[in-house]
């Protein structure tokens, strides 16, 4: 029992506990907490009067009655709610690496995927994953993908990246087995392929089905994944055609929910994880347009990206209401109480049996995009398109662990998984916007540092 707890743990009552009369299986745990509500990350109702034992980094026992527990200090969670410790599957790194992470675990997301862009390079990620490891930083466990993978002229638009580091653009197949390996070699879990002609015109030269083909087998015979990048209909067509393990954004499908279905259909059968990257529309426009968004309470711990977006301001503004008239055909009156089409997509995907998985595309297209708050306001666009909050927190816990593969140990609070853990002052069932109102993390069992108005984010107490 680390001395944190009984320092960090203001707003919780602890008294210690030495039952030794009562012999468990899994001996004395580090801790327990009583009385919590219990929103497990599976999708299972809410289990009142859980208590939650740890040992050794791990869950190690969840019971519906306290008595009995045999722990070296109990913490009583009369009122609180947890859930599991938050992913964000699509975030990218920027300048201040360290700076993220310390918002990611404020945020409660202990896990992120980094797939690819500006910042990764493989020494670069396989450092800040050793410095996690090691507790000599806080963040999230981390994983990640190769570079991108387009090809001259192809998205990401430009020439933009380092050719080889952040980036590979090929013409040939002869060029993939090298890529592959040093994605294996690296760590990676995935390949990251654009399937890209657009996303408007004028048009750009898109990948060719032989070389996603290529990449494909590649990936298959180095247990990697094959992530795609698309942008429209035809793109996720040919991300089904070439089996991907998980598309990434919801930008324009344009399906069509009666002869989209046999679509739809196979996404499902063939068990595609689709990364919702809902924030890139509301850093598009609803921030810009409203930029009153800034002085929520939660954006307090972001003083230099505030400053930061508020000399930007109108640059970020231009560019929405070009987004506004050309991209919706909607005047700023009709905008107004706009709710994107897409957010109810999400929930009818979801019905017909899709794995929705939350990502941010953090690092895109600007700093309205914040670490670990957009996972909230991605939840928050479900909870817009109608999705229950149950299902929407399985999409930020459960249905992204088994994404990663890492579902053994991840995604959900159960016996034998780390002790990924965020525990909430209000209950998330009601608005997931509660998901907010946060009290605690835990990660591994650790009570995590939190971002205090006397810190800012900017210093880095303990680790
Ligand atoms: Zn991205």
């Amino acid at each position: 029992m680390s001395n944190k707890i009984f320092s960090l743990l203001i707003f919780l009552t602890i008294f210690s506990c030495k039952n030794n009369s009562t012999e468990n299986i899994q001996g004395i745990a580090d801790y327990a907490i009583t009385n919590l509500t219990l929103i497990d990350g599976s999708g299972a109702d809410a289990a009142p009067n859980a208590t939650i034992s740890i040992k050794d980094e791990k869950i190690s026992r969840i019971t519906r009655d306290p008595v009995g527990i045999n722990a070296d200090s109990i913490i009583d969670g009369t009122g609180k709610y947890v859930i599991p410790g938050l992913f964000d599957n699509h975030f990218h790194l920027s300048d201040d690496i360290p700076r993220q992470f310390k918002h990611l675990i404020h945020f409660g997301v202990t896990n992120v995927f980094i797939p690819a862009g500006r910042y990764m390079t493989y020494p670069v990620v396989r450092k800040y994953d050793s410095l996690i490891r090691t507790n000599t930083i806080s963040g999230p466990t981390l994983r990640w993908s190769s570079p991108f993978i387009t090809v001259p002229g192809g998205h990401p638009r430009g020439n933009g990246g380092i050719e080889g580091e952040n980036i590979h653009r090929i013409t040939s197949t002869a060029e993939i087995p090298k890529i592959v390996e040093d994605a294996k070699a690296n760590g990676a879990i995935a390949l990251k392929v654009m399937i890209e002609d657009g996303p408007r015109p004028p048009f750009i030269e898109r990948i060719k089905p032989e070389l996603i083909k290529r990449l494909r087998q590649e990936a298959n015979r180095h247990n990697l994944m094959l992530v795609t990048h698309i942008s429209d209909r035809i793109e996720l067509e040919m991300s089904v055609e070439h089996k991907a393990d998980a598309i990434m954004h919801y930008v324009n499908p344009s399906l069509d929910w009666e002869s989209d279905l046999e679509l739809v259909q196979k996404i499902k059968d063939q068990n595609i994880y689709w990364v919702t990257t809902a924030m890139l529309g509301k850093a598009y426009t609803t921030y810009p347009l409203n930029p009153e968004l800034l002085e929520s309470e939660h954006w307090a711990v972001f003083d230099k990206e505030k400053e930061i977006l508020k000399k930007e301001a109108g640059q970020h503004k231009e560019i929405a209401l070009g987004i506004v008239k050309n991209y919706y055909n909607l005047t700023l009156e009709q905008w107004k109480d706009h709710k994107m089409p897409s957010h109810a997509d999400f929930r009818k995907l979801d019905s017909l049996g899709i794995t929705i998985v939350v990502g941010t595309d953090k690092g895109s297209p600007n700093l309205y995009n914040a670490s670990g708050l957009g996972v909230h306001e991605e939840m928050q666009i479900y909870q817009d398109g109608d999705m229950d909050p149950l299902n929407i927190i399985k999409c930020a816990t459960l249905n992204a662990a088994k994404m990663l593969k890492m579902d053994k140990d991840y995604g959900t609070i159960e016996e034998g998984k780390y002790a990924n853990m965020v525990l909430l002052d209000k209950n998330p069932l009601e608005n997931i916007s509660n998901t907010l109102t946060i009290n605690t993390v835990f990660k591994y069992g650790e009570i995590q540092n939190r971002i205090t108005n006397a810190n800012n984010g900017n210093r880095y107490t303990g680790h």
